[in-house]
């Protein structure tokens, strides 16, 4: 006997055999015992929840002598014909019949009478592929539809539809079948096959049907075929499943915010020959059972798990947070639909995995720079051996101003590579919006050029910044401007002056974000003006902002200060390079060519 696949071996023939759709089938029935057939229908909704199910029943029972409460009796003259194939019920598939032709091959046929019922019903499955010319054949043929015709169009999407042919059509919408449903369905099938089954089995099977009882038997019978009885092992072996356990320390670390952890689990899995799409699904599907079981009473018996798979999931849920679960969970979905158009999948889901594993309490965008700041700084700790050899190379000219051709563009390339991690924040800071931003005025009256002099910035010292050059330099460049109706003696030091800055900040600022990213600074003179320096570009980026201008602003004018900016190390011109590495690295072995 040839093999019958599950789906067409237990295909509902009446209407009190399908798996829920009660509302369409409500619908349909009563419109058969009043006789008050349409003549157009468009059934539409998810894929394997019965549109072409329900359309052939619907197709029977409209010619059948005597409907049983709707639905065909299987054995009046009219079902028996058409049980065995009849010219009166026409499936076309539009998918591969799109063409005008078929149209209008259709629009002929369908003068004809029925040969043994009262109806001849058309059933156009994937109604939305039909192109545009076949389209308005069929249109033509709807809005003078003989009497004996019924047409009923299947479709997924039925958004692709021209609002011509919908507002000819009785639309029912079919809807995906809960998972309770698609259980219930699948051991009355595994009962009258005589296949023993776990619980367990039937339930992760259902789960993966995801709504379409046509996909849950197809994956029922490959997992019938891999074993005697129906395990969750089976399951999960035949479905590709990550393991269990596996996935469950993943997500441990996950949401203990362990990164290196995530990443040495995601390698581990990934080394198995998992594939990337999938795991980022069984991360999924175990988030949002951690979930159910964080915040369900009754979280046994919904997730249906094996005891001991439970007690593992209940304990990952006890030990997160509430948030943390649903930030991982946000991130991940994100990263499944970013899947769908990257070449590099990996890098896409251990660049999610990070992101997820972030420490993270607090969801405030302004607080996560300040986080991400601290990322930065360890990558760039990591990288700058190397980099700053290649900047030291290059410098040959001693006197900083006439290098930062050279020395600007190398280092800015190595920041904008540190910012990676975070790809999705980029696009918040308009850089070519806020580079014009801060450019406070400069009303002080310059006294003396000191810009002549070569400025040395600062380099990045184990102690609080001692910045010689300029703080030497500083004195002389401004003596308080006279008769500036400004009573405040702006301080001459620039580790003073922003010492002092600070601890007004502190004292009368509403935002404390602010004040924590201003605490990693560091500061010098170039001329009149403040400068600002930090390792982060995301930060630089955001104290541009409007509002992180306004209140530095007031506070430097507070204490005598009218000028200030903030810059980037990256567009710093460098110089004692080598000194500062050797003391930073002592204990690597650093070569100068
Ligand atoms: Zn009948």
């Amino acid at each position: 006997m040839a093999h019958v696949s599950l789906y067409r071996r237990f295909r509902p023939d009446s209407f009190d055999k399908m798996v829920r759709q009660e509302h369409v089938v409500r619908v349909l029935k009563n419109q058969i015992a009043s006789g008050s057939v349409g003549h157009a229908y468009l059934f539409t909704g998810p894929r394997g929840t019965g549109k072409t199910t329900v359309a052939r029943i619907f197709a029977r029972a409209v010619n059948c002598e005597h409907p049983v409460d709707g639905s065909p009796c299987g054995t009046c003259p009219s079902c028996v014909a058409l049980a065995n194939g009849s010219l009166d019920i026409t499936e076309i598939d539009a998918a591969s019949n799109n063409g005008v032709g078929e149209m209008r091959d259709l629009r002929e046929k369908v003068q004809y009478p029925p040969v043994s019922g009262k109806y001849k019903v058309y059933i156009i499955d994937e109604v939305h592929m039909l192109t545009d010319s076949a389209f308005n054949a069929l249109l033509k043929t709807l809005e003078e539809p003989p009497a004996h015709a019924i047409f009923i169009l299947a479709t997924t999407e039925p958004q692709k539809l021209p609002a011509t042919i919908l507002s000819r059509c009785m639309r029912l919408d079919f809807k995906l079948i809960p998972e309770e449903d698609l259980e219930q369905h699948l051991m009355r099938v595994l009962d009258e096959i005589g296949k023993p089954y776990e619980r367990e089995a039937v339930a992760a099977i259902a789960r993966a049907g995801a709504g379409s009882d046509r996909d849950m038997l197809s994956i029922a019978e490959m997992c019938i075929a891999y074993s005697e009885k129906l395990t969750y092992e089976g399951v999960t072996a035949v479905l590709g499943a990550a393991d269990f356990h596996e996935t469950c320390a993943l997500v441990s670390c996950l949401l203990r915010a362990d990164g290196s952890g995530a990443l040495e689990k995601t390698e581990l899995i990934l080394s198995e020959g998992k594939a990337v799409g999938v795991l980022v699904r069984n991360l999924l599907d175990l988030l949002n059972q951690v979930l159910v079981a964080k915040t369900c009473v009754s979280a046994e018996r919904l997730l249906a798990l094996p005891k001991e798979l439970f007690s593992e999931v209940k304990g990952l849920a006890d030990g997160a947070e509430y948030k943390a679960i649903l930030r991982a969970t946000e991130i991940l979905a994100k990263t499944e639909s970013e899947l769908r158009y990257t070449t590099s999948p990996r890098i896409v889901l251990e660049t999610a995995i990070l992101r997820v594993s972030c420490p993270a309490d607090d969801y405030d965008i302004e607080a996560l720079l300040v986080r991400m700041n601290a990322l930065e700084r360890e990558l760039n700790e990591l990288k700058t051996s190397g980099i700053r050899i290649e900047e030291k190379r290059t410098e040959t000219v001693p006197t900083a101003p006439s290098v930062p051709k050279a020395a600007q563009s190398a280092p800015k390339e190595s920041a904008d590579e540190s910012d990676y991690p975070f790809p999705e924040e980029e696009p918040i800071f308009e850089e070519a919006y806020f580079s014009d931003v801060i450019a406070p005025p400069k009303p002080l009256p310059k006294a003396e050029p000191p810009q002549k002099e070569p400025v040395k910035p600062a380099e990045k010292a184990p102690e609080p910044f001692a910045a010689p050059e300029s703080s030497a330099a500083a004195p002389s460049a401004s003596e308080p401007a006279p008769a500036a109706a400004n009573p405040v003696a702006a301080p001459k030091d620039a580790q003073k002056a922003f010492g002092q800055f600070m601890r007004t900040l502190r004292k009368t600022s509403r935002s404390g974000v602010l004040f924590t990213m201003c605490s990693d600074l560091e500061a010098e003179f170039e001329g009149e003006t403040l400068v600002l320096i930090s390792d982060s570009e995301t930060i630089v980026r955001s104290l541009k902002r409007e509002e992180h201008v306004k209140i530095m602003t007031e506070v430097f004018s507070g204490i005598g200060i009218t000028s200030f900016e903030v810059r980037g190390r990256a567009q710093m011109p460098k110089s004692g390079g080598i000194e500062e590495l050797k003391n930073n690295f002592k204990d690597y072995p650093i070569e100068f060519k």
